[in-house]
């Protein structure tokens, strides 16, 4: 069972709407957490779960509110700062085009103690209710999210914004073809590959490498799916935010266990 832990930000995911492609954990945590930050697409037969939280409606959307990115990332720190549990609730999932990124790396900068708990993404709402496939072995082998959308000025994308991640389901025990296709596809040597076996099972295994160095990674147990991308690159490789991160963290008198 999961409760909201105290000075905690849960980014979860709300999945597309209907309140039972909600994750149990994402409906206990909104049935014990103090402060729920949620955006607009999160529909009201979901907030109704929360039993006893201060609900906050952050959304953005069309510019209908003024409350600016860096706005959301204060308030989480600061509800989090005077000890509340927080949940930060985004529709679908939140690691898919929802600004998880800059929420995470203003949590760990903060010193925060955040989770991820993953959510129904759009895409795959949208492939249930046609009832077809994302993918079929006998014509499409990927699928690719992208958005339509994009920040302002931000167009044309950086390359990377434009640099797609990405997730390669049953990759083998042999990781050399699928690094050798890669590099073949012009990707670097040094974009970061993260290979998850048993992902959020209690055996779960992490393995982060470059592609370059992926074809000897030794196997992992199944089921496995590996990761690549720029967006996978790990804030703490960054030396100013190494820096940063731990000055805040003894700023904060955290226990230097939660490094
Ligand atoms: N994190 C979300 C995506 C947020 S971006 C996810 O993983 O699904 C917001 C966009 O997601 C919407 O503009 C729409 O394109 C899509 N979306 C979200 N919920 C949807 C739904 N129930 N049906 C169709 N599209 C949806």
């Amino acid at each position: 069972m999961t409760s909201a832990l105290p000075g905690t930000v849960y980014l979860a995911g709300a999945g597309p709407g209907d309140p039972e492609l909600l994750t149990l954990k994402a409906a206990r945590l909104l049935a014990t957490a103090d402060v729920i930050l949620h955006d607009d697409l999160v529909p009201a037969a979901i907030l109704a779960l929360a039993a006893r939280a201060l609900v906050i409606n952050v959304g953005k959307r069309c510019g209908r509110k003024n409350i600016s990115q860096e706005q959301i990332n204060a308030m989480m720190i600061d509800e989090a700062r005077r000890g509340l549990s927080v949940v930060r609730l985004k529709s679908g999932d939140p690691l898919v085009f929802g600004r998880a990124a800059e929420e995470m790396d203003a949590l760990r900068a903060a010193g925060i103690s955040f989770q991820v708990v993953p959510g129904i993404t759009a895409a795959f709402a949208a492939a249930a209710a046609l009832r077809r496939p994302l993918t079929d072995r006998r014509n499409a082998s990927s699928v690719t999210f992208s958005a339509g959308h994009h920040a302002p000025g931000s167009i044309p994308e950086p390359a990377p914004l434009a640099a797609p991640t990405r997730a390669i389901y049953m990759p083998g025990r042999d990781l050399a073809p699928i690094a050798a296709q890669l590099r073949r596809e012009g990707l670097p040597a040094d974009l970061p590959c993260v290979i998850v076996s048993r992902a959020a099972q209690p055996e779960q295994q992490i393995v982060r490498t470059t592609l370059g160095q992926l074809a000897r990674v030794a196997p992992l147990p199944a089921p496995s799916i590996l990761l690549a991308g720029e967006a996978l690159r790990e804030m703490h490789h960054d030396q100013n935010a190494v820096a940063q991160y731990v000055s805040e963290m003894a700023t904060n008198k955290l226990q230097s266990a939660e490094l």
